[in-house]
């Protein structure tokens, strides 16, 4: 690892999502990037962005939202979660 963490990361609060949930899984989203834009040829190249979305309510760190500039319904598992609670 190239990061070396010099404070500890334990006395800072807990990032929570607004459900309440203190758990974030990682995804990725993608993009298509011309490969001359990244000096590898002509072809498209994806690129993945690193992103944490909530383990429980499946939403997306509002932060990266903002960074990504996502749609507010790019999260899918949260109607289907709603679609549980209803029931
Ligand atoms: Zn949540």
């Amino acid at each position: 690892m190239e990061n070396t963490i010099r404070v500890n990361p334990l006395k800072y609060p807990n990032i929570k999502c607004k459900c309440g949930c203190e758990v974030w899984n990682q995804g990725v989203i993608l993009k298509r990037v011309p490969g001359l834009e990244m000096g590898q040829g002509t072809e498209d190249v994806f690129v993945d962005l690193p992103v944490w979305y909530c383990a429980k309510c499946g939403e997306i760190l509002p932060e990266y939202k903002e960074m990504y500039k996502m749609d507010d319904n790019s999260n899918a598992p949260k109607s289907e979660i709603q679609t549980k609670l209803i029931v």
